[in-house]
C-alpha cells in the first residue's frame, strides 16, 4: 500500500510502498477515508517532539472504513464507518481501569509511536475505532478526533455547566471548537481573545463577544463587560505564560482556568488575592478520554459542533503535496484545515 513516512527528523516525509498490516484478533484494518494534517505533525518532522521508532507512518488524525475485523472485535463489522482514537492503550494498568487512559504506563500514540493514517490502511485495537454516524463526513471526523476532543475535554476538566461564562484565550483550532462546544453546553456569555482581526471577527460572527488584546488589556476588558464579576471558566489554548496568567486574573469567585497551550515559560500567580481568596482553581489539560468521544460525536452528529467546507482543504496521499501542508502549518493564521483524502485507484 502506499504510505506517506517520516524516514529522518527533519527531512520531508517520502512516499513509500508498504505491506497492509495484519491484523490481530482484538485488530481492526481500516481503509483510510480522511486524514487531518496536524500542528504536531510538523513538530514531529521537524524534531521539536521526539520519534524514536523511524521511520514511521504519521498521521493520528483519522477516519475511515473497516475493512476487516479481527474475531475479538465484536461492535464492528466491515464496512463500517469510523473515527479513530489516537491514543493506543493496555486497557489493565492502574489508570486504564480506571478509564484514564491518557495517563497508561504502556500508552502508545498513534502516528509518533507507531503507524499512523497517512497510508492506505491502518491497524487499530477495535477499542480505538468509534462508529461515525453518517451525518458527519470522513474529513470533519478525522479533524475532530484530536483539536475538537481536546476542546471537550478542557471543558470537561473546568467542570464546565450550561449558564457559566467563558472566555477563550486563542481562536485557532480548539478555539474554534471550545465556542462551538461551549454553545453546545448552553452556555452563558463567551469572551473570545485574540490579537488577529480575521480571528475576532470570525468569533463574533459565531456569536462571541470579541476582546481584542491589542486595544486594551483583556483582563480589564472582561471585567469591564462582566461588572466586575470575571467569568467563571477560562481555557488557554496558546500556550503563553502571559495569557495563562490573564485566563487566571479574569475569573470571578469560584473560576476555574484551564490551561491547554503548551509552553516552557514559568507564569507568576499572587496566591492570596489571585487565587486563595476567591477559591479559583488552575486546571492542567492533556490530550482527551476515549470515553469523551461518543459525546463529542452527537455534538456533530446534530450539528452544534461543524465546520464549515470553505474550512477545509484537501491533497492527495502524496509527499509532495503533504510536505507542503506541514511547512505552511508554521505561520497558519486562519481556520483553514488540511485533510489528506487518498485517492481510490485501487
Ligand atoms: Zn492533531
Ligand atoms: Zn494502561
Amino acid at each position: 500500500m502506499r504510505a506517506v513516512r517520516l524516514a529522518q527528523i527533519g527531512n520531508p516525509l517520502k512516499d513509500q510502498d508498504i505491506l497492509i498490516p495484519e491484523i490481530g484478533a482484538s485488530d481492526v484494518l481500516i481503509r483510510v477515508a480522511a486524514a487531518g494534517i496536524c500542528h504536531s505533525d510538523a513538530h514531529y518532522r521537524g524534531g521539536i517532539s521526539k520519534i524514536e521508532n523511524l521511520p514511521v507512518t504519521l498521521g493520528h488524525e483519522v477516519a475511515g472504513r473497516v475493512e476487516e475485523v479481527g474475531s475479538n472485535v465484536t461492535h464492528l463489522s466491515a464496512g463500517d464507518r469510523v473515527g479513530v482514537h489516537y491514543l493506543v492503550y493496555c486497557g489493565s494498568c492502574e489508570f486504564c481501569v480506571r478509564g484514564l487512559e491518557q495517563f497508561c504506563f504502556s500508552g502508545q500514540m498513534i502516528g509518533k509511536h507507531r503507524d499512523g493514517g497517512y497510508a492506505e490502511f491502518i491497524k487499530v485495537p477495535g477499542a480505538n475505532a468509534f462508529p461515525l454516524p453518517h451525518e458527519i463526513p470522513f474529513e470533519t471526523g478525522a479533524i475532530m478526533m484530536c483539536s475538537s476532543a481536546t476542546a471537550l475535554h478542557a471543558l470537561n476538566k473546568a467542570r464546565f455547566k450550561a449558564g457559566e461564562s467563558i472566555a477563550i484565550f486563542g481562536f485557532g483550532g480548539l478555539g474554534f471548537s471550545a465556542l462551538q462546544l461551549a454553545r453546545a453546553f448552553d452556555c452563558g456569555n463567551v469572551y473570545v481573545v485574540e490579537i488577529n482581526p480575521a480571528k475576532l471577527a470570525s468569533a463574533a460572527n459565531m456569536g462571541a463577544i470579541a476582546i481584542d488584546a491589542r486595544a486594551a488589556d483583556p483582563v480589564e476588558q472582561i471585567k469591564g463587560a462582566t461588572a466586575g464579576r470575571g467569568v467563571d471558566v477560562a481555557l488557554e489554548l496558546i500556550g503563553s505564560a502571559k495569557t495563562m496568567r490573564q485566563a487566571v486574573l479574569c475569573l470571578g469567585s469560584l473560576g476555574r482556568a484551564a490551561l491547554v497551550g503548551l509552553t516552557a515559560e514559568s507564569m507568576s500567580i499572587f496566591p492570596y488575592a489571585e487565587l486563595i481568596n476567591k477559591e479559583a482553581e488552575i486546571i492542567g489539560v492533556s490530550d482527551h478520554l476515549a470515553t469523551e468521544l461518543p459525546a463529542l460525536l452527537e455534538f456533530a452528529r446534530s450539528g452544534k459542533l461543524q465546520f464549515s467546507p470553505e474550512t477545509l482543504r484537501v491533497v492527495d496521499l502524496d509527499a509532495a503535496q503533504i510536505n507542503p501542508a506541514l511547512d505552511a502549518l508554521q505561520d497558519s493564521i486562519d481556520h483553514v484545515r488540511t485533510v489528506i483524502v487518498p485517492s481510490s485507484d485501487l
